[in-house]
């Protein structure tokens, strides 16, 4: 098996921040959130989940860099200083005695520029913050780029059910692809891994698509334009984060559409890699609104990409072509 070590660490690693997550969520108040000055909410999860990831990988790969979403900035000012505290509280809980000033280092661990050539992490440490609040779908997205590609992308999610046909059943899926591998599923509590692969759907009448909860993250005007050209007739599956990858890395649905909302928005390599790697490892395909393959190895942001197509592969020159019309793409 490839990246045997990468693979065994990254596991631990995203099932900790998850251990975390779910203890953060479950006792949330109001002092554990503050605005970000993009006025995104994050919480003490975020920043923690960051730092119980970071540590594993500066434990294990030490020379890896790691291209993260938070810094510990906002920390380390005096309006910080409560939720640092509680930062610091439940990273212990999760990765053993650290010190503050070591839980600050691991958060920052994660400025890395990325880059194409060598290799490098890139974590969301809660994907779908705006999820997790409501208690909704989130995810804890970590990725292993080599040379500007993913090649192992680890996608834990804690809310999502095991079995989308009885939402109401166990909760808590991890998600795991190695390059060259099948991608599998096992439930975050015990390790039974079970291969997972997208639908065989090719006629779009019978696909069902995700797409954001948050029309300000993806056009619902522009998808509904798609489906109705494509002639799919179920309800767009609306969840939050990098479930939608896993939900068509398993079959939930067929397609998920990530349309341009603003004029300039570059997406993030952490939105992405650890989805990417998941669906192309269980049959599907993804590529960039235009048809574009997505590329990693420009830095922090996919900058040479404009929105994201994931599909089960049958379906994507179909659904590409619509999304081009719909979106006036020459
Ligand atoms: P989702 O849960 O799929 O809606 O995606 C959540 C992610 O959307 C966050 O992690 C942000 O990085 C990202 N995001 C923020 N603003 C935008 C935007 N204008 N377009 C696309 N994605 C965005
Ligand atoms: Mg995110």
């Amino acid at each position: 098996m490839a990246y045997e070590t990468e693979r065994r660490v990254a596991i631990e690693a995203v099932i900790k921040a998850c251990q975390l997550c779910r203890t953060v969520r479950a006792n949330l108040v109001t002092d554990q959130t503050m605005a970000k000055k993009d006025k995104s909410p994050v919480t003490v999860a975020d920043f923690g989940a960051q730092a119980v990831v970071s540590t594993e990988l500066m434990r294990f790969f030490p020379n890896d860099p790691l291209v993260g979403e938070e810094d510990s900035s906002d920390l380390r000012t005096e309006r910080g200083a409560v939720l640092k505290d509680k930062v610091v509280q439940n990273v212990i809980v999760v990765s053993g005695g650290l010190s503050e000033r070591q839980i600050l280092a691991a958060i920052d661990h994660g400025t890395y520029e990325g880059g194409p050539t060598g290799r490098h992490w890139t974590l969301d440490p809660i994907d779908g913050t705006k999820g997790f609040l409501r208690g909704d779908q989130y995810a804890v997205a970590l990725a292993l780029i080599e040379d500007g590609k993913p090649v192992l992308g680890v996608l834990g999610c804690p809310n999502m059910p095991l079995d989308a046909k009885n939402p109401d059943g166990t909760k808590g899926c991890l998600f795991i692809a190695v390059k060259g591998e099948s991608a599998t599923m096992r439930p975050i509590d015990n390790a039974d891994e079970k291969t997972i692969a997208t639908t065989e759907v090719t006629d779009p009448v019978e696909a069902s698509f995700c797409e954001s909860v948050e029309s300000a993250h993806s056009s619902h005007s522009d998808a509904a334009r798609i489906a109705e050209i494509l002639g799919v007739t179920a309800e767009p599956y609306r969840i939050d984060s990098q479930c939608k990858y896993a939900a068509v890395a398993r079959g939930d649905a067929s397609i998920y559409l990530r349309l341009p909302t603003k004029a300039g928005y570059q997406e993030k390599i952490w939105d992405h890699a650890a989805g990417w790697t998941v669906i192309n490892q269980a049959g599907g395909q993804v590529t960039d609104v235009r048809g574009v393959p997505l590329d990693f190895s420009s830095g922090r942001t996919l900058r040479n990409n404009l929105g994201v197509v994931a599909t089960n592969g049958k379906l994507h020159e179909k659904v590409i072509t619509a999304v081009r019309q719909v979106l006036e793409l020459s």
